[in-house]
């Protein structure tokens, strides 16, 4: 059986990684350190003997006595107002944990897939976004500590690919959802859906022109998991091209949870990207991938998920307690 480490695994796009690969037959060795995942999330893994979990923060050194034959690195704070709160940790997981799990797949000869970010093209100036797009970032703002933390990693990754020969590769994913998001972590989905189930007003930022485009997290992992198979080492885009403004989106929202909230407006947030679409040309041709999951779908069966959740999870505010991951 092939064997594969993934970081990130009880996070929501490491947790349904690990279901994949597992329906795929390998082994999977799940890494986490808990700061923004659950538990919960690797709970149905539990007595599966295919299946072994190590609670380990990425940044430091990391120790696996299995063989690897591939390694994805999905560690990392994903939410702004999580990045935000822990701008250290953020920047020290895509440099110095990228930076171990190269040296660790160096050591395997394993391939190794690292999870980056439409967040390296910044406030995109080009639009679609295409790979060879530069982008357009504030290094010092608040986003930089994730921004730049995931262009070094991709700095990083190709400097190991070229002077080791390391086999690697590089999704960039955009807006991800489905089942398994925090439902307090900030980001505009659990956040306005959380709002709907309590009744309470969907507060879009700004006057809610700026752009997102959704995809479901079936399709990511498919994208993903064909371009860890596939033989090309630079980036490639992996994300839903239906673009929809924030304000547009919120209106979706009340439609499908059938409820009369009003919206109300807040200030954007500094840097805030205001337009942001995949171009998947490459994504289409290289791999023979596009999104199958439109976004009614998509958002039915992730309201389905927050709906299941139980009172104290709902009106639980954010949760985390970070203090214990800072160390001094
Ligand atoms: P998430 O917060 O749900 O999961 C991240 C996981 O990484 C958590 O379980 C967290 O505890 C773990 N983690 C963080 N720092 C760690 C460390 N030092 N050591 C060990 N574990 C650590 O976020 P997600 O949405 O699942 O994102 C996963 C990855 O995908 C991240 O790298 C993120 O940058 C990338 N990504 C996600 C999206 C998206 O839309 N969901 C978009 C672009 C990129
Ligand atoms: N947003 C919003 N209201 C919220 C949360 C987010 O209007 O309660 C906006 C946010 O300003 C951004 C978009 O929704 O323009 C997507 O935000 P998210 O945090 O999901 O991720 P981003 O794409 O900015 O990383």
């Amino acid at each position: 059986m092939k064997k594969i480490l993934i970081t990130g695994a009880a996070g929501f796009l490491g947790s349904h990684l690990c279901d994949r690969f597992l329906n795929e037959g390998f082994k999977v060795i799940g890494m986490d350190n808990f700061i923004t995942g659950d538990k919960r999330n690797l709970e149905h893994l539990k007595s599966n003997v295919n299946f072994d979990f190590i609670q380990h923060d990425v940044t430091e050194h990391i120790t696996v006595d299995k063989n690897l034959d591939y390694i994805l690195h999905f560690a990392s704070p994903a939410s702004p107002i999580d990045y935000l709160k822990i701008p250290i940790q953020t920047l020290k997981v895509s440099s110095l944990g990228t930076h171990n799990l190269l040296g660790l797949a160096k050591v395997k000869k394993a391939r190794l897939l690292i999870a980056s970010t439409s967040e390296v093209y910044g406030d995109p100036l080009v639009h679609p976004q295409t790979e060879d797009y530069y982008g357009n970032v504030n290094t010092i703002g608040p986003r930089g500590v994730y921004d730049e933390a995931k262009r070094f990693q991709e700095s990083l990754t190709m400097a190991y690919h070229r002077v080791h020969g390391l086999e690697t590769r590089i999704v960039r994913i955009f807006n991800t959802y489905g089942p398994r998001m925090r439902l307090n972590d900030g980001r505009v989905i659990p956040a306005f859906m959380g709002q709907a189930l309590r009744g309470e007003d969907l507060t879009v930022f700004g006057d809610g022109s700026q752009t997102r485009s959704f995809c479901y997290i079936e399709d990511q992992v498919e994208g993903i998991y064909r371009l860890l198979l596939s033989d090309y080492a630079y980036p490639v885009n992996i994300g839903n091209h239906h673009e929809i403004s924030i304000l547009d989106f919120a209106q979706e929202i009340i439609k499908l949870t059938n409820t009369s909230q009003k919206i109300i407006f807040e200030d954007l947030p500094v840097d805030d990207p205001l337009q942001r679409q995949p171009d998947i040309t490459l994504a289409k041709k290289l791999l023979d991938w596009e999104p199958k999951v439109g976004r009614e779908e998509g958002m039915k069966k992730t309201f389905d998920y927050f709906k299941s959740l139980s009172k104290e999870d709902l009106f639980k505010r954010d949760h985390r307690d970070f203090s214990k991951h800072i160390k001094t």
